[in-house]
């Protein structure tokens, strides 16, 4: 889950001072009103969950209230990366010097985290890291011992920084690390961390991502989106599944994650591209399958489907009559391909290929053969 820029200032205002703040409105004539009482310059800022948003026209200076209702307007009218701007954050503007990068982000690959500073900030960090790699610092965290002072000071010193600047970014990433733990960050990044012509060291720009699999922990968190419509991959995560999406135009849907995984191969392997992963678990109820089946054929650009069970405690027969029933009252709109294996799947198959259209097949890579076949 990510959070919306004053969402993630908020959180990050409980730990350092010089965040930047200021008003959060959906109305021009509001911005105005308080820029009166704030003063000017102001920055006008699109609210939503997308980066990048100074190059897509979503952070605009103002220097008259005037330009703050031009602005405020312009940019509640965009809509970045497929996010409408619902919401503008009006703050004071900085006299910047330099704009710094300062971030902690999840790292598979090392079994922790990286903490990453730049002096080279303001810009995305993955073009700093690509066209100039030698101004960027990095320090993986293991996150048993977490990060110490000391390790914040060779970040930043490795960044170029001395002194008392080094002291306070080693500081800030102290916070930073704590918000990783006590909020289950994936990331969180100030960018720009900016050096202010009067000396101090701001936060004009603050990003988090929420790791999704510890919500459940973050009930202040996921209040946040209460009453908000949510996207596919929450719907998925509230029926119960676990649910990702992918590039490709086959839609797969399966019990067990494993046997998903070994399913999106083999249509690999058939030359086919998976649309999504979705492992429906234990049961195959009709409305289970039919709530699967809307999920996955909800995507532009679906082709076709393939579905594969394996016949455990759930039986095959059963199965079957869940997925008639599911096509029934809702005929898929791409081709569909069930394959059944495991207890009673022969009765299961003889449901399907006497009662439904959809196409039955026993076998696994013939049946990813088939749906790229029917998709194609
Ligand atoms: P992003 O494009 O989504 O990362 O949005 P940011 O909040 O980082 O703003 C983009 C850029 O606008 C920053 O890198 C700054 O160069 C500029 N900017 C933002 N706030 C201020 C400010 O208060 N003063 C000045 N001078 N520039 C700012
Ligand atoms: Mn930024």
């Amino acid at each position: 889950m990510k959070l919306l820029e004053y969402e993630a200032k908020h959180l990050l205002q409980e730990r350092m001072k010089a965040v930047v703040m200021g008003l959060v409105t959906s109305e021009p004539e509001d911005a105005v009103e308080y820029c009166r009482e704030l003063g000017l310059p102001v920055v006008v800022k699109a609210q939503v969950e997308a980066g990048g948003r100074g190059k897509a026209g979503g952070v605009k200076m103002a220097r008259t209230l005037d330009e703050v209702r031009e602005h405020a307007s312009a940019i509640l009218d965009l809509e970045i990366k497929g996010h409408q701007v619902k919401e503008v954050l009006i703050s004071k503007a900085v006299d910047i010097a330099e704009e710094w990068y300062a971030g902690i982000t999840f790292n598979r690959a090392a079994r922790g985290y990286t903490a990453i500073f730049s002096r080279a900030g303001g810009v995305d960090i993955e073009e700093v890291a690509a066209t100039r790699p030698q101004d960027i610092a990095r320090l993986d965290v293991d996150p048993a011992s977490g990060l110490e002072l000391e390790a914040g000071l060779t970040l930043a010193r490795d960044a170029g920084l001395r002194g008392p600047h080094a002291e306070e970014v080693a500081g800030i990433f102290i916070e930073l690390w704590d918000l990783v733990l006590e909020h289950d960050l994936d990331l969180v990044e100030i960018n720009p961390l900016a050096l202010a012509e009067d000396g101090g060291i701001v936060a004009l720009d603050c990003k988090m991502t929420v790791d999704d699999s510890a919500l459940f922990r973050q009930p202040d968190l996921v209040a946040l989106r209460a009453g908000q419509p949510l996207d596919d991959e929450g719907r998925a995560r509230q029926m119960g599944f676990s649910y990702v999406e992918l590039d490709g135009d086959i839609g797969i849907i399966g019990n067990g994650a494993g046997l998903v995984m070994a399913t999106m191969d083999a249509v690999k392997a058939a030359g086919g591209d998976p649309a999504n992963f979705l492992d429906i678990g234990g049961g195959a109820r009709a409305e289970v399958v039919r709530n699967a089946l809307r999920l996955v054929q909800s995507r532009p650009g679906i082709k076709g489907i393939l579905v594969n069970v394996f016949g455990g405690i759930t039986r095959g027969d059963e199965v079957a009559r869940g997925l008639a029933a599911a096509v029934a009252a809702e005929p898929p709109s791409v081709p569909l391909v069930v394959r059944l294996t495991g207890t009673m799947a022969e009765e299961g198959l003889e449901i399907l290929r006497s009662d439904t259209e959809i196409a039955a097949v026993p076998e696994m890579a013939a049946a990813a053969e088939r749906i790229v076949e029917l998709a194609g």
